[in-house]
């Protein structure tokens, strides 16, 4: 038999800070130094690096973290070694949750700072180290949180970003910080206040006004000001003289305005706290309190007046984009005849020119399309039919690819199976011993285990497609019947219910629109429209299509 050699072990390392702490803890640069130190020190080779910059530790979904965990599976690397048990997860739970995961692949866990347990009871003491440490950090927190309470409950200001139209005296010895009145910011305010109080400027007005004037606010990508931000400025009582604080707090956002895989930070909306539990602080004064209440009562008038010009009816709001990607919106003077569907890169670029192109689509001539078109499909059994066909037959194609990925899946598991029977067969001719035995096997075995899983999954939703069975004859022509009998006298509210219900997306430019979305036969039917029509303007349908 040959000698055994040694060979240097291969190892993986992983790195992480979040944003917001770059300056507290070691940046991912020194992280990575003393990560190469420690393995050059103990003779490891480092064959792989993982790192989440900008990353918080409060949730396990981090790409490069993720790509580790799945990486350890497949064993490209024996150990892995991190700083200390804190870059890996904020929480105990957390970093016990990896820590067991990764060892049970076979992985071993180094931290730099901390050595591995290596009993159980050396395991239950770093476990309750860790949960001392979590309750320490939970304390200081806290403890910041009520300073933090205190210092304002006794006038001092905290935040080192001042408000706009104030400057920031900060902190000298006993004396704390303080807000001064910056007077080329104040000047502004009080123009604000005064062009919505007294000149009845709407906020969009307001913005043109101050480009024009080249008055740009403190910290923005565009250069220019936008109407939330001057809405929140008008609403502010600070300028009153009672800055507030502690109005809001973070949360995790319940309506994610985009749906990512990832996202680096848990609590990414904010929350209004109960009145009660506001805090203020007695600023300079800016605006004098009777400006700043016939601002907000204009500002309440503006918002009635926008209310009732959105009232003109736009049965396709809220489903007809455009060909940019964008959203359009109803858009046209108030009770006028030409309203359209415009596409809202305009409102979004504003008051800066807007990169798309498209023009609006009159909104009458839209409505009636697709309406028309809509309460024809509904209508007649022909189309229906043909809907139904052509949607039956897609579905039909779906069901066939997910068929052919559990042929494969199974073809997989057969083959790990095969590869766990050799070396069982190793085992029991005495080549290794059970530990190593189990060492082989337990991750293909935790392969098998996913795999059959995920052939289930795939089999149940087999199942599921077949299932559904496409609508009847009969069911077509009752339900084709029954629309005929009532869709052409609706009214507007319940044909925008209908097109709610039933349309999915619209995407429209002036040569056409093209509608996508659901009839609800006896199940729901997808159905596609085009409509391309070409209309020579009439006087009056200046954007027509
Ligand atoms: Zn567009």
């Amino acid at each position: 038999m040959e000698t055994q050699i040694k060979t240097t072990k291969l190892i993986a390392t992983y790195a992480r800070v979040s944003t917001s702490r770059q300056e507290e803890e070691k940046t991912i640069q020194n992280q990575i130094v003393s990560l190469k130190e420690y393995a050059q020190k103990n003779g490891y080779t480092i064959v792989r690096e993982y790192a989440d910059d900008g990353w918080s530790g409060d949730m396990l979904a981090r790409p490069a973290l993720d790509q580790l965990r799945q990486d350890a599976k497949s064993k490209q690397w024996e150990s892995i070694l991190i700083y200390d048990p804190d870059r890996l997860a904020r929480r105990y739970s957390y970093q016990a949750l990896l820590t067991d995961e990764l060892r049970e692949a076979g992985i071993d866990v180094v931290f730099v700072t901390t050595p591995a347990p290596k009993s159980g009871v050396e395991k239950i003491l770093y476990g309750v180290q860790g949960l001392f440490a979590e309750y320490e950090r939970a304390k200081i927190a806290e403890r910041f949180r009520l300073g933090k309470l205190r210092k304002i409950s006794e006038g001092h200001i905290l935040v080192s970003v001042p408000l706009y139209g104030y400057s920031y005296i900060p902190k000298k010895d006993s004396e704390h910080g303080y807000y001064v009145i910056n007077e080329e910011e104040a000047r502004v305010v009080k123009m604000i206040f005064s062009w919505v109080a007294d000149e009845k400027i709407t906020l969009r007005g307001v913005v043109k006004r101050l480009q024009k004037m080249n008055i740009k606010p403190r910290k923005s990508k565009r250069g220019v000001w936008n109407t939330s931000t001057l809405c929140t400025l008008l609403r502010n009582e600070a300028y009153i003289g009672t800055a507030r604080w502690g109005s809001s707090y973070a949360v995790v956002p319940e309506n994610p305005i985009k749906n990512e895989k990832y996202k680096k930070m848990k609590k990414s909306s904010r929350k209004i706290k109960p009145k009660g539990e506001w805090l203020y602080v007695p600023v300079p004064v800016i605006v004098d309190s009777a400006l700043f209440d016939r601002a907000r009562e204009q500002l309440k008038e503006n918002f009635a007046l926008c209310q009732r010009n959105k009232k003109n009816e736009y049965l396709l709001s809220g489903r007809i984009d455009c060909s940019c990607g964008k959203r359009r919106t109803g858009e046209g003077a108030m009770h006028g005849k030409h309203l359209y569907y415009r596409c809202n890169d305009r409102v979004l670029s504003f008051p800066l020119p807007h990169t798309c192109k498209e023009k609006g689509i009159n909104a009458r001539i839209a409505d009636n399309l697709v309406w028309k078109k809509i309460a024809e499909t509904m209508s007649s059994p022909e189309l229906l039919t043909k809907q139904v066909e052509r949607w039956y037959s897609d579905q039909r194609a779906k069901v066939k690819t997910a068929f052919v990925d559990t042929v494969v899946l199974k073809g997989e598991i057969e083959k790990l199976k095969v590869q766990v029977e050799r070396y069982n067969k190793a085992y029991g001719a005495g080549i290794f011993t059970i530990e190593q035995l189990k060492g082989y096997t337990l991750p293909i075995r935790e392969k098998i285990n996913q795999l059959e899983i995920q052939v289930a999954s795939a089999t149940q939703k087999e199942r599921e497609q077949s299932a559904g069975k496409a609508p009847s004859k009969i069911e077509i022509e009752a339900f084709a019947e029954k629309t005929k009998k009532v869709i052409n006298n609706l009214s507007f509210s319940l044909k925008r219910e209908i097109v709610l219900a039933t349309v999915e997306k619209i995407v429209g430019t002036r040569q056409g629109l093209c509608v996508s979305g659901y009839i609800p036969v006896t199940q729901n039917v997808q159905y596609k429209t085009i409509s391309r029509n070409r209309r020579i303007a009439k006087c009056g349908e200046v954007h027509a299509f």
